[in-house]
């Protein structure tokens, strides 16, 4: 048996206790066996990690570093991250449930984050105004925003730490950070590796708990200046009238329902691999999943005989073992509510066209495997086109005219992303135009570098990661107007 990680919280610089003395167990969705204790930490954690933060902020080095200095001490901790990319790697997958091949794409794709926000580091800048007029310069700094709570999910929680502490650090930050109680492993890591490559003591924090008693706590502080938060929609509303109390700033990356358009003109080899990635990569529990296949009618047979084809192939199995496509739902609690969904979509007359129970035996007996599952007829008003399933099901609707694939694909409250798949650039352009997301994938899905910006349209949130508005999210602006020369005076004094 591999040994259980233990561990503590990261208060100014110090590995300690909770509070509470108590941990929380992660056990491992795939064979139920503890893998992991975090501590459980507590509205006094929160307290004096905030108040740690806040001292490094007002007094400490960080903020008042060149740019250059945080980008090399950045460029270290990517260096380091390189150095353990396997160990990290196996942390995600064991504590997510996702396919080790999966999770060494994430830790790569984090190592990129970090050097992309270490670039960005060294190049943040304001603009002056010499032209307007003699007697003027004006000019507009960036100055980093302040403290920053950092609230993540269970998905993917390397990626997802790195979109936002890179960019706050570039912007000389400090942080407070609250992963997700079921996958708090890699953040734990990757903030002793960013400690080993040079972040002072103070400047990133991790309390580690439930939502009730470190999450709430740690919106509700007062000495916070922005929560940078990424989960559901419903903790992104609490997060919205916490950050109210204060005007604290506050930026949401929530849930999503993600079309996934297919043209009869589209290359079908590309559109139906491209689909089966969309749904099931990460088994589906993945904010921009394009869960809803949209299909041109007069393809739509041929493209769903192949695509059930193609889904029978995929391995379901245990995280770590090589060659594994799909992994397991993040625990029991969840795997159930997607059992239920699958139900829900039966019983509101949509086609099952394949999947969708859970598997048990050997090798998946203790864990939370689930076929993954394909349905047909599906329409706008069922809960299944709605509503975010996080687990690998993937819904389809056909429609005929190109107007009407847009009416459909924007027919949610939620805006995250949306990708179409055609030959026709107008067509293509014409898609992208009129989708109401924050990202359009054309002739791709789940994509894009770390120069891209990514966040949501409606109730998928606001605010942007990545891209240079990334860090623009952790600064704030200030404008100086300087005045040369004697004044003409406002006032005239009469003699
Ligand atoms: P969640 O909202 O349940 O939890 C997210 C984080 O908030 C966790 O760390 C949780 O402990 C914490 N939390 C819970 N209650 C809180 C409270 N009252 N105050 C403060 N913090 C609290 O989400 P989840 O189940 O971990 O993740 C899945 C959701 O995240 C999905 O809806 C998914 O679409 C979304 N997501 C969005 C993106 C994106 O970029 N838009 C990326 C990944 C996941």
């Amino acid at each position: 048996m591999k040994e259980i990680r233990n561990y503590k919280l990261l208060i100014n610089g110090h590995w300690v206790n909770s509070t509470s003395n108590e941990s929380i167990s992660r056990v491992s969705p795939a064979t139920s066996q503890i893998i992991a204790n975090y501590a459980s930490g507590t509205n006094e954690d929160v307290n004096l990690a905030v108040i740690a933060a806040r001292n490094t902020f007002d007094h400490g080095l960080w903020p008042r570093m060149s740019g250059t200095e945080r980008s090399r001490i950045l460029r270290k901790l990517a260096q380091r991250m390189k150095d353990e990319i396997n160990y990290l790697a196996e942390i995600e997958a064991e504590e997510v449930g996702k396919p080790i091949r999966l999770a060494r794409g994430d830790i790569n794709g984090s190592i990129g984050l970090v050097e992309y926000a270490a670039s960005l580091a060294e190049q943040l800048h304001g603009e002056s105004y010499n032209n307007i007029g003699q007697k003027y310069l004006g000019m507009v700094v960036r100055e980093p925003v302040g403290v920053v709570a950092l609230i993540t999910p269970w998905n993917f929680p390397a990626l997802i730490f790195c979109q936002k502490m890179a960019f706050a650090l570039a912007a000389g930050c400090t942080v407070v950070v609250k992963p997700s109680e079921f996958t708090s492993g890699t953040t734990l890591e990757i903030s002793r590796m960013a400690e080993e490559a040079g972040v002072p003591k103070g400047v990133i924090n991790v309390v580690t708990g439930y939502g009730t008693t470190v999450g709430q706590p740690l919106i509700d502080h007062p000495l916070l200046d922005k929560i940078s938060f990424t989960g559901s929609t419903a903790t992104g509303k609490k997060v919205m009238e916490a950050a109210a109390k204060n005007v604290k700033r506050v930026s949401l990356e929530l849930g999503g329902k993600s079309a996934n358009i297919v043209f009869a003109d589209a290359d079908l080899e590309d559109a139906i691999d491209g689909a089966l990635f969309g749904v099931y990569f990460n088994q589906g529990e993945c904010c921009c999943a394009t869960t809803r296949l949209l299909l041109e009618e007069r393809i739509a047979d041929q493209f769903i005989n192949e695509l059930i084809k193609r889904v029978k192939q995929l391995k379901v199995g245990h995280p770590l073992k090589e060659g594994v496509d799909i992994g397991t739902m993040i625990h029991k609690d969840h795997m159930n509510k997607v059992l239920s969904d699958i139900e829900t979509g039966k019983n509101e007359g949509a086609r099952l066209l394949c999947g969708g129970n859970r598997i048990l035996g050997s090798e998946y007996e203790n864990g939370c495997f689930i076929e993954p599952a394909i349905f047909d007829q599906v329409t706008p008003e069922m809960h299944i086109f709605q509503e975010e399933i996080f687990g690998p099901v993937l819904s389809i609707t056909r429609f005929t005219t190109t107007d009407e694939a847009i009416a459909i694909a924007n027919k949610t409250r939620y805006g995250l992303a949306n990708a179409v798949w055609t030959k026709n650039i107008d067509k293509a352009m014409k898609v992208s135009r009129e989708l109401k997301s924050g990202t359009v994938w054309v002739n791709t899905v789940i994509d894009g570098p770390p120069q891209l910006p990514f966040g949501g349209y409606k109730a998928s949130g606001f605010g942007r990661e990545m891209g240079k508005v990334g860090l623009e999210e952790f600064t704030e602006t200030k404008s100086i107007v300087i005045h040369l020369e004697k004044r003409i005076p406002f006032y005239t004094t009469v003699e």
